[in-house]
């Protein structure tokens, strides 16, 4: 037999470097963050299929790790201080308490709980099991609290994650997920489990929306991004845009409506999705709230012309908000308008009719129109209206159980608050885990990891069912 030494030797080469370019060095391990969205969705992809070996409770150790990564004191300040710096949005103190919170308490594996049918014909067990890679769409106004949930739930499910962030707070969540895989590693995870690209774009997240390798979608922003996953054909799940009323009517405990309010209102400046966006007050208490409020940390503005300054100031052509004003507080826009006041005051307030732009659009900072109604029927039927049909959030503060009742019926709001401040729908001071992606349009509620995985069943037949003999 002929042998072809050369030519051995030359397929010997181009193999050897085939396989060196495939695999980079370990030097080179670039801790999940990509050039490109293709090779960011290439390692994703071969990090799920390695992932698919590790048991139930590696899993529950690496969500440990992202917990314990994020809950350390100059990881968790430094995060917070940097996405407020880079999105100009929000305030350190608050984000500091959002991503501790979405750390502690977004459920992990326990999540994942089996259902099991037994009898005559045997054994039937259905399993949350994982869909492969997902791609998570994340925005500006939560850009670490949205990394942080979503990978416990995501990783939990037995799925990897490539992540599109705002390209507005770009460089705190690459700093983050870099941070996330080195404890994985250290964990003896698989490499690239938590990933993205150097430069999020909108043309990275398209691609990523049309890769055939992505399993699901996940987009947590406005309705344009929801919609846009929605119509890839993909699964999809869709957190989108609210606009939460709070209905106070003539049996609510008003000095408590007040603080309430005035706290939810002005977390973070109001950037939460759930955030208090308009009060609809019954005529008989409404005086008496505002007083409340103004003596809680509200800023009351009367005068119409000023009124009408600030929204030409924090809106666009009255329809949208005014990017630069959004999650700002209210001492910064107050003083825009030539008012001095001290870092005292949370929330702006004033008296508006049903059409004003304050009460009409969501604006994501503390600005919170008052809108006085005759009676709590009304106050529930402009609630409804005002919500827009995104039916996210909405509060009521009341001690009529009846009115509180048909509230929550008509609404039809994902998380509806009786007597307590908006957070509490998300676990702060509120029975629940916790969330920073509210699926409302999809239908999902509160993801958390069941959220991200297909229910796959698996029947045994004539086996393993004890009761009779
Ligand atoms: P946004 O819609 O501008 O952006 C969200 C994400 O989508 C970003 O990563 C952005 O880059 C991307 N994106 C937007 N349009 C896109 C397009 N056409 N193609 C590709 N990518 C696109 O929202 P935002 O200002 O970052 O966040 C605020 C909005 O998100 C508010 O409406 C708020 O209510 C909503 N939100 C909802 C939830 C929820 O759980 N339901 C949570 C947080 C925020």
């Amino acid at each position: 037999m002929n042998i072809d030494v050369e030519l051995i030797e030359k397929v010997v080469k181009k193999v050897l470097t085939d396989v060196e370019s495939s695999c980079p060095a370990e030097s080179e391990y670039t801790y999940g963050i990509f050039e490109t969205m293709d090779d960011a969705i290439e390692a994703s992809a071969k990090a799920q299929k390695e992932y698919m070996s590790y048991s139930m409770s590696d899993r529950q150790r690496f969500v440990e790790g992202i917990r314990e990564v994020v809950c350390k004191k100059e990881n968790l300040e430094y995060m917070s201080q940097r996405a407020v710096e880079e999105s100009g949005m929000g305030a350190v103190e608050y984000k500091i308490i959002k991503n501790r919170l979405a750390a502690e308490k977004s459920p992990g594996i326990e999540d994942l709980t089996t259902e099991a049918l037994s009898g005559d014909d045997g054994l039937t067990l259905v399993e949350y099991c994982p869909f492969g890679v997902i791609g998570a769409i994340a925005p500006t106004t939560n850009p670490t609290e949205t990394v942080i949930c979503n990978s416990i739930a995501m990783l939990a499910g037995g799925n990897t994650v490539v992540f599109s962030p705002h390209p507005r707070s770009k460089g705190v969540s690459i700093w983050l997920i870099k941070k996330l895989n080195a404890k994985l590693e250290e964990l003896g995870a698989p490499r690239n489990l938590i990933v993205t690209v150097q430069e999020p774009s909108i043309e990275n997240t398209n691609i990523m929306m049309n890769h055939p390798k992505v399993r699901m979608l996940v987009a947590t922003g406005g309705p344009g991004i929801v919609k846009a996953v929605m119509s890839t054909g993909k699964k999809a799940i869709g957190a989108g845009a609210g606009n939460p009323p709070v209905v106070v009517d003539e049996t609510a405990d008003i000095e408590k409506a007040a603080v309430d309010i005035v706290n939810g209102c002005s977390f973070d400046h109001n950037l939460p999705c759930i955030a208090e966006k308009e009060v609809i007050a019954v005529d008989q208490i409404a005086d008496y709230l505002i007083f409340n409020m103004k003596n809680n940390g509200a800023y009351e503005v009367k005068d119409p012309a000023i009124i009408e300054q600030m929204v030409e100031l924090v809106t666009n052509d009255r329809k949208k908000p005014n990017v630069n004003f959004v999650g700002k507080s209210a001492q910064y826009i107050l003083d825009k308008v030539g008012i001095k006041v001290g870092p005292e005051v949370k929330c702006i307030i004033m008296e508006a009719p049903k059409d004003h732009p304050f009460v009409q659009i969501e604006l994501m900072m503390p600005i919170l129109p008052i809108v006085r109604v005759p009676n709590v029927d009304e106050a529930i039927e402009f609630a409804v209206e005002v919500e827009h049909g995104n039916r996210h959030t909405a509060m009521m503060h009341s001690r009529n159980v009846e009115k509180l009742t048909k509230m929550a019926k008509e609404i039809e709001t994902t998380i509806f608050v009786k007597n307590g401040p908006s957070y509490a729908g998300i676990g702060v001071g509120g029975m629940g885990y916790t969330t920073f992606t509210i699926a409302g349009p999809t239908g999902e509620g509160l993801t958390s990891a069941k959220s991200f995985c297909r229910k796959r069943r698996c029947v045994l037949q004539d086996g393993l069912h004890i009761r009779m003999k």
